[in-house]
C-alpha cells in the first residue's frame, strides 16, 4: 500500500492530541504539530507524565483510531477502484492530480481528523516549552517529561502545577455555578470547599519536590521527603549550603503566613481539618480553638500561591557559596 489521502490537521492553537499507550496510563496530552513532524522522533516519544517510551505510531487517543477506521475504509475502496481503473486501461482519468497515490501514508504521522479539547477542561490546560529540545506540548495539571527529548525540569513542573492551581482557583465560581446545575447547591459547595481545601496540598507539594530537587542539586545530598514540607527546617537546609534563607527573600509577615499555611494544610490532610491541641501549640494560631475545622478561603489559597511563586524564583536562582544575588 503505497498511499493514503490524509493529511494531519491541528487544533486551533496548532496542537495535536496524543494518547499513552501504557495501559496502566493513557494520559492524554497535546504536542505542537510543527515540532511533532519536525523535532519528535519516529522511535522514541516519551509520555510526559508516566515517562513511558514507545515509538511515534502508537500515541492515537481512542477518538482518533475511531475517526481513522472510516478513512481507512474508504481508502480502501478508493485504492481498489483505481487498480481496477488501471487493469482496465482507462487512462482518460487522469492520475497526474491523483492525491491518491502522492501522498506517503507513515503510521501515526498524516492523517486528517479533527481535534478535540481534552475532558471538560480545557481551561486548565498549561503549554509547555521544553528547555532543553525547544518541543511545545500541552497538558493538565502536572507534566514531568518532555514528549520529545524526556527531559524533566523541576522548575518547569513547579511553575507549570501552581499554574495550573491558579486556574483551578480562577474557574472555581463558575464549577460552582456548573456544578449547581448539574446536582445542587449542597453537593456543589462540597466539591468546590474540597478543591479549594485540596489546593493547599497541591502546593505544598509542588514547592517541597521543586525545593528538595533545587537543594540535592546544590549540596549534592539527598534531602528527605518532607524537609521542605516544614517551613522553618527548609530555610535553614538552604541557609546551610548557600547562606540564603526564607526570610532574605519574604518578609516577616509572607513568612509567618507559609507557616500558617503549611501547617493548615498538615491538619487537612491528617487530622480531616479538626484542629486539636498539637496544631494550636505548632502553629500559635488564635483564629481557632481546639476542635473547630479549618476554613480554606479563596484569597488564602491565592496569598500563599503568590509567595510560594516569589520564594521559588529566589530558590531558583540560588547557587552554591551563596553567590547569588537574591533577588
Ligand atoms: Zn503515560
Ligand atoms: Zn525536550
Amino acid at each position: 500500500m503505497e498511499s493514503l489521502p490524509i493529511t494531519i490537521r491541528s487544533d486551533e492553537k496548532g496542537y495535536f492530541d496524543r494518547e499513552c499507550p501504557n495501559g496502566d496510563c493513557l494520559y492524554t496530552f497535546k504536542v505542537l504539530m510543527k515540532d511533532w513532524e519536525e523535532k519528535v522522533s519516529d522511535d522514541e516519544v516519551h509520555c510526559p507524565l508516566c515517562g513511558h517510551v514507545d515509538t511515534a505510531d502508537k500515541w492515537w487517543t481512542q477518538q482518533q483510531l475511531e475517526q481513522l477506521n472510516p478513512i481507512i475504509t474508504g481508502f480502501a475502496e478508493n485504492y481498489i477502484q483505481e487498480s481496477l481503473d488501471k487493469v482496465f486501461g482507462d487512462f482518460a482519468q487522469s492520475t497526474r492530480h491523483n492525491k491518491f497515490i502522492r501522498v506517503t501514508y507513515k503510521p501515526g504521522r498524516r492523517v486528517s481528523f479533527s481535534n478535540n479539547p481534552i475532558g471538560q477542561r480545557e481551561e486548565w490546560e498549561t503549554e509547555i516549552c521544553c528547555e532543553k529540545c525547544g518541543t511545545h506540548y500541552s497538558v493538565i495539571g502536572s507534566a514531568y517529561f518532555c514528549p520529545c527529548c524526556g527531559f524533566n525540569s523541576a522548575v518547569n513542573s513547579f511553575n507549570d502545577s501552581l499554574d495550573s492551581i491558579e486556574k483551578m482557583l480562577e474557574s472555581l465560581r463558575e464549577m460552582k455555578a456548573m456544578l449547581t446545575d448539574k446536582y445542587n447547591a449542597d453537593s456543589a459547595e462540597t466539591m468546590c470547599r474540597s478543591m479549594l481545601e485540596s489546593s493547599l496540598g497541591d502546593m505544598v507539594s509542588a514547592f517541597q519536590k521543586f525545593a528538595s530537587c533545587k537543594y540535592d542539586e546544590l549540596s549534592g545530598k539527598t534531602s528527605r521527603v518532607n524537609d521542605f514540607q516544614i517551613v522553618d527546617k527548609g530555610s535553614k537546609l538552604f541557609e546551610k549550603e548557600t547562606g540564603k534563607k526564607y526570610s532574605d527573600w519574604l518578609s516577616a509577615g509572607e513568612l509567618a503566613f507559609m507557616e500558617l499555611m503549611f501547617q493548615r494544610r498538615h491538619i487537612l490532610e491528617h487530622n480531616n481539618g479538626m484542629v486539636d491541641q498539637q496544631y494550636l501549640n505548632k502553629s500559635g494560631d488564635t483564629s481557632y480553638s481546639l476542635g473547630q475545622r479549618i476554613i480554606v478561603k479563596e484569597a488564602d489559597a491565592h496569598s500563599l500561591l503568590a509567595i510560594l511563586r516569589k520564594l521559588g524564583s529566589s530558590i531558583m536562582k540560588l547557587q552554591v557559596g551563596g553567590d547569588s544575588d537574591g533577588n
